[in-house]
């Protein structure tokens, strides 16, 4: 029952149901897989929910390691039948002892771990059906790898009851988010969502209890479960946060925020602390992907911040992501990379004469789920970059369009990719210059560079034995 009042009226006792929350006083936090690897980190998190001065919307990620052991458990079980069982002990265990050691309650224990049994059968049943069939499409591994996120709202769910607070898990196919049928990376009809989730957003305002919505899947329109590829976590957050038309959403991990270089390379590499959308947009794809790339694409519209934060410096500002570009006094924001790029150059006289080329490179490759990470043109040369673990399959395809248009191909391996972002890099002058200047001073050979293909970021291309030191020197030009 939702708490409420009586009145009596013209001697009729009515119920006025209480309005509890809107969406004016709730905030969408969202706690990924390394706020999730031990009891310690899972007090953490519970005290984060608990000290929201609004009514948190907990969107949860798998406990860590625990998606990359579903992928490998999918690949042994289809190798040996006699494999399922040490996957399902790994994660029976894992989830057993987080349990264990987080709830102190007997009765809550047993009951979160009769939650956890129940779906950790369904998985030993799926990986045997996978074990048996020899198949894993891609639909069955979206189904599987599923369940990280199911068993971390359970145990969340647990320790937040033995605190005597009631939640509420929502798992994200049952709530109309209706996504395509790319089913390890799928994309959500937002608008179809949005209707679907009127009502059920509106029972999630109207109760007490925590919501703890399931992250990284959906399900098509034929209730097919998807996911959306690694990291996804975060793009259902910001979906939710749409649905919900939330003022701000959190993104709470074990890191302070983005940073203005790899901290890895950069010794005097600092937190940044606001950015805009365009600009994480570009740095989603780089680095260690801090944010899932399709992040920003809910929220667009609504201009929801979002706000980088860290479950173990819960004090510091973290990074701010907002619509409002502002060019900071450095006007870079990051020098952000990738060394797992590999070049094709599909060289041709004709080539900038013959329309449709690319089109059809382009399609030749989508057609084997095979995205191309940038191109870069010229007259004569179309130069596409792959990710490198795409490569050889990529080569393969493209070898075969050689002939009339397309005279000779190239192929290079290890190449990386450095991209310069800041509001600032096409507004104000000289900023290129800067950037050639400083990376040749370094006398690195800089093998391709292209600004202008988007309005916040410089890319450059590099042997990937080159890239430290061309971020050093950027780096160093731009912030001392
Ligand atoms: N658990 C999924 C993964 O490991 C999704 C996420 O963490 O956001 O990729
Ligand atoms: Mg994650």
């Amino acid at each position: 029952m939702f708490p409420g009042f009586y009145l009596i009226q013209n001697d009729t006792i009515n119920f006025y149901q209480v309005k509890m929350h809107n969406k004016e006083n709730i905030k969408v936090l969202k706690f990924g897989g390394d706020c999730l690897k031990d009891a310690s980190h899972i007090q953490k998190v519970t005290d984060i929910i608990l000290s929201q001065k609004n009514f948190p919307i907990v969107i949860v990620s798998a406990i860590f390691g625990i998606t990359d052991l579903l992928i490998d458990g999918i690949t042994s079980a289809k190798d040996k039948e006699v494999n399922v069982s040490s996957t399902i002990s790994i994660l029976t265990e894992k989830h057993y002892e987080i349990a264990q050691d987080a709830i102190v309650n007997d009765s809550v224990l047993q009951t979160t771990i009769q939650d956890i049994v129940l779906l950790v059968k369904k998985v030993e049943r799926l990986l045997y059906g996978v074990s048996y069939t020899e198949e894993d499409t891609d639909a069955i591994r979206a189904y599987i790898t599923s369940f990280g996120e199911r068993l971390a709202a359970v145990i969340l769910a647990g320790v937040l009851e033995d605190k005597g607070i009631k939640s509420n898990i929502i798992e994200t196919d049952k709530i109309g988010l209706i996504t395509d049928e790319q089913y390890e990376n799928a994309t959500v009809d937002l608008k179809e969502f949005k209707v679907n989730f009127k009502p059920i957003a509106a029972n999630i305002l109207n109760d007490e209890a925590i919501p703890i919505l399931t992250g990284f899947f959906g399900n098509t329109p034929k209730g097919k479960i998807t996911t959306f590829g690694r990291n996804g976590s975060d793009y259902t957050a910001a979906v939710m946060a749409y649905g919900f038309d939330a003022p701000l959403l959190e993104i709470w991990k074990d890191i302070d925020g983005f940073m203005n270089a790899d901290p890895k390379i950069v010794n005097n590499a600092e937190i940044i602390d606001h950015l805009s959308y365009f600009e994480v947009a570009e740095l989603c794809y780089f680095g260690d992907r801090i944010l899932h790339p399709l992040t920003i694409e809910p929220i667009a519209g609504l201009g929801i911040p979002v706000h980088m934060k860290n479950i173990f410096n819960p004090d510091s500002k973290g990074t701010i992501i907002s619509p409002d570009a502002y060019i900071d006094e450095h006007i870079i924001k990051s020098v952000a990379y990738n060394p797992h790029i590999a070049m094709i150059r599909l060289h041709g006289s004709g080539i900038g004469y013959k329309a449709g080329i690319v089109t059809t490179i382009a399609n030749a490759l989508s057609a084997k789920n095979i995205n191309i990470f940038a191109t870069v043109s010229s007259q004569t040369c179309i130069n596409l970059l792959i990710e490198m673990k795409d490569a050889d399959e990529s080569y393969d395809i493209l070898k075969e369009y050689k002939g009339n248009i397309i005279e000779r191909i190239d192929f290079q391996k290890d190449i990386a990719l450095i991209a310069v972002v800041g509001e600032g890099v096409l507004k104000r002058k000289g900023i290129l210059a800067r950037v050639l200047e400083g990376v040749s001073k370094e006398r690195i050979n800089i093998e391709m560079a292209s600004a202008g293909a988007s309005e916040v970021a410089i890319y450059l291309i590099m042997s990937a034995d080159d890239v430290d030191d061309a971020i050093r020197a950027i780096h160093k030009e731009f912030f001392g």
